[in-house]
């Protein structure tokens, strides 16, 4: 197995609840409660649980974006949590970020240039200033866009399009570790299939290895080599991709994967269906023993008072690391035979095929396209959408001064 890269240690995150004129601290939100893992060289790590479980805040701790409240970060061996200064500016080139939104996270009076080429002004031995120009343009190609688009500006590209300009930032300074904080939930299905193929691709090439963040979990068991499902800021479950999705030990992710629905309509209804009751608990106020206690339909006395380590526990073919005193496996997801399927070529390919407008294009958009052609004079006041889909035919223009 290849090397640890980077390692988390017990981390942990509690952010303060203050109250009254005088701000007194009256209690803590557990975001994230004493997680602990490996990531190997090259490898994709999903992390996977609802909303609000804690999966964002510790890809930020991570990245030391969020200061720890405790515990360890080991990035190459050495321990990057006290790091600052020089120090954390040398780490933050090897572990860099993809951001969930690509609508918010590109700075809209920032060329494609200037944001792919920033973390250069920063690091600026990684490429010497005359050669920064050249080098973007280099990414932009290698993440499928135009290299010529140098000059637009992020309202001109599409969701998926953008979601690729982050992804060449986050590439910019070479890193061994990209964390992907749901890169691919804002966008549409088809151009999620793009993003994760490309991101695959890169993967191959430049050695990366992924945190791959999402609630999506199709998605997260194509792209992961090991998977860990995190509830309620701890993490419940930990195998290979393989040992979590089909035989998954833990109740929570038992109940997680019955949600996930199935293209097999002949399959429909016949599948076990696992309902949880009742809400979330407060991560300010988390149960004792182990947290699914509340919502678990085998918990027992010991639950409510003892919690459950996570620790290797039999799953029916070998074991991997599961938090529970109680932990057997369950086949929850049929299994759909695709070894024969021909990929649809438009979802296999990583090239860019959102914005292009052949001759073949539908009527009604050929149309649009006219009209708006006929109709704006100047093209920065065009409407957005059909701004873009301009853009792929015409010269560069820039957004409205304000
Ligand atoms: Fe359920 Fe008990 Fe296992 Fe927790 S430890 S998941 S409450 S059986």
């Amino acid at each position: 197995m290849p090397e640890v890269i980077l390692s988390a240690q017990d981390l942990v995150k509690h952010y303060p609840i203050k109250k009254g004129i005088l701000r007194r601290t009256v209690g803590h939100v557990k975001a994230v409660d004493g997680v602990s893992f490996d990531l190997h060289q090259g490898e994709t790590l999903g992390i996977v649980g609802e909303s609000g479980c804690g999966k964002s805040t510790l890809g930020r701790l991570l990245m030391r974006l969020e200061e720890p409240t405790s515990g360890k970060v080991i990035f190459g061996g050495d321990d990057w949590s006290g790091a600052s200064g020089r120090d954390l500016r040398r780490m933050r080139r090897d572990i860099q970020i993809v951001f969930q939104d690509p609508y918010t996270s590109l700075n809209p009076r920032m060329t494609v240039g200037d944001i792919v080429g920033e973390p250069f002004e920063i690091h600026s031995d990684v490429v010497p200033k005359g050669g920064r120009r050249k080098r973007v343009q280099e990414l932009l190609d290698l993440v499928g866009l135009n290299p010529e688009h140098i000059n637009r500006y992020p309202h001109q590209f599409s969701g998926g399009q953008r979601q690729r300009i982050g992804i060449a930032r986050g590439i910019a300074l070479n890193p061994k570790v990209l964390v992907c904080d749901e890169p691919v939930s804002a966008l549409d299905v088809s151009v999620q299939a793009q993003v994760v193929n490309l991101m695959e691709k890169l993967q191959n090439e430049l050695g990366l290895a992924y945190v791959f963040i999402a609630h999506d979990l199709s998605v997260v068991r194509h792209i992961s080599d090991r998977v860990g499902v995190m509830y309620l800021g701890r993490m419940a479950e930990l195998g290979e991709e393989d040992e979590v999705y089909t035989r998954p030990t833990h109740p929570y992710t038992q109940a997680l994967l019955s949600a996930v629905p199935v293209p097999d309509p002949t399959l429909r209804g016949k599948r076990e269906q696992i309902v949880l009751v009742g809400d979330v608990p407060s991560p300010a106020n988390p149960p004792s023993g182990c947290r699914f206690h509340t919502r678990c339909w085998k918990a027992q006395d010991r639950c409510k008072t003892e919690e459950p380590q996570l620790e290797q526990r039999p799953d029916g073919v070998g074991a991997h690391r599961s938090a529970c005193h109680f932990a057997e496996p369950r086949v929850i997801l049929e299994t759909v035979d695709v070894s024969g399927v021909v990929p649809d070529e438009r979802f296999a390919s990583t090239d860019v095929r959102d914005t292009v407008v052949s001759d073949d294009a539908p009527a009604d958009l050929q149309r649009m396209i006219d009209r708006s052609e006929a109709s704006s004079g100047d093209q920065a006041y065009a409407p957005q959408d059909v701004t873009r889909l301009i853009d792929e035919q015409r010269g560069d223009h820039r957004p409205p001064t304000v």
